[in-house]
């Protein structure tokens, strides 16, 4: 299994105006849940003890801060 794949079996509709009048429908973020912010896992490079992982909030990577992402395409088996 990929790592980092986002499980998502039902997402979230949401829909935005990006443009005036324009309303697009696209799946809130399952990330951050349309929050735009999450928890980061930075790897700090310690090259006496060889690194670590540590954790801070900042933008939501999935969603790049915007708490909704484009609507996956249904695939074709
Ligand atoms: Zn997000």
């Amino acid at each position: 299994m990929a790592r980092g794949k986002i499980q998502n079996p039902d997402p979230v509709i949401i829909r935005i105006s990006r443009y005036c009048n324009i309303w697009e429908e696209v799946q809130e973020c399952p990330e951050c849940h349309g929050e735009c912010m999450a928890t980061l896992e930075v790897p700090v490079i310690d090259h006496m003890h060889g690194g670590f992982l540590t954790e801070r909030d900042g933008e939501c990577p999935t969603c790049e801060g915007r708490g909704w992402i484009e609507l996956e395409e249904p695939e074709d088996a």
